[in-house]
């Protein structure tokens, strides 16, 4: 995939691949204002002389956390007991030192206060001039080592994901619909949604924790894609909670059909 700004990272799900050449270019550029990377001070991409790790944002409350790992340049870099659950990640370490206070290791130490995601890349060399990186998925830290962390992989970050990305992928106006999905995934507003409105399905009326006894909800972006720019400021009441069933349907009545929300929603009932 071709990574033309700062948050299409976001939009990535496992196993796809990035070039160096354009995730270099993305960090390098992100930062200089009119250039084509460029998508404002707030979405800078910030990293240490270091390299290997990145962040999306500013801290401490950065949007994600970008790690570039290379099996062998690390002891304890790697997979957990050969599942792609757990990750092993070395902090960084200057003349052997490492220091909690460094930030290429902050953003790790503080990623459980914030919850933002680690976004795993892992090297893959086909040929010199063909250098890649492919994407393993979103992480969390489960755990803190002295001299590294273990990362476990969001299970839901791919699961609710995944049916979304696909769809982008054959769409017509794909930007846009990468941009409905952008939103979705603003963590701000979909907090500020799930905080305002009841967790009762906008279509079925059903309350997710009554059948499965955990509580969950998906907030969807109604505002027609077509009226998206530049400026749009995306507000609560552009939303719809949804179960997970009825957003997938959504999704895809939105695709094959293109239908408004408020349609789908009359179809559904
Ligand atoms: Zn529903
Ligand atoms: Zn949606």
């Amino acid at each position: 995939m071709e990574l033309r700004k700062p948050l299409d990272i976001l939009a990535l799900k496992a196993g796809d691949t990035v070039s160096k050449k354009n995730l270099n270019e993305l960090i390098q550029q992100s930062k200089i204002e009119g250039s084509a990377y460029w998508a404002g001070e707030d979405l800078k991409i910030g990293n240490t002389p270091q390299q290997g790790i990145n962040w999306v944002g500013a801290l401490p409350e950065c949007r994600a956390v970008i790690i570039k790992s290379k099996l062998g340049s690390y002891d304890k870099d790697g997979w957990d007991a050969g599942s792609k659950e757990f990750y092993r990640y070395s902090f960084k370490a200057r003349s052997g030192q490492v220091s909690q206070s460094e930030k290429a290791n902050k953003v790790l130490i503080n990623q459980p206060q914030f919850g933002y995601p680690i976004l795993l890349f892992t090297e893959q060399k086909f040929t010199k001039r063909h250098l890649i990186w492919i994407f393993e998925g979103a992480f969390r830290v489960s755990e803190l080592e002295d001299t590294c962390v273990k990362l476990a992989r969001l299970e839901d970050y791919s699961a609710s994901n995944e049916v979304r990305q696909q769809e982008a992928g054959y769409l017509e106006g794909g930007r846009k619909y990468v941009s409905h999905l952008l939103i979705e995934r603003n963590r701000d507003a979909a907090l500020a949604v799930k905080k305002t409105q009841p967790w009762v399905c906008d279509i079925c009326s059903k309350v997710f924790s009554d059948r499965y006894g955990v509580e969950y909800i998906e907030a969807h972006h109604k505002v027609p894609v077509s009226t998206y720019s530049e400026s749009y400021k995306v507000q609560v009441s552009d939303f719809a909670l949804l179960c997970p069933n009825c957003h997938t349907a959504v999704h895809i009545l939105m695709r094959t059909k293109a239908l408004a929300y408020s349609e789908i929603k009359e179809q559904l009932k």
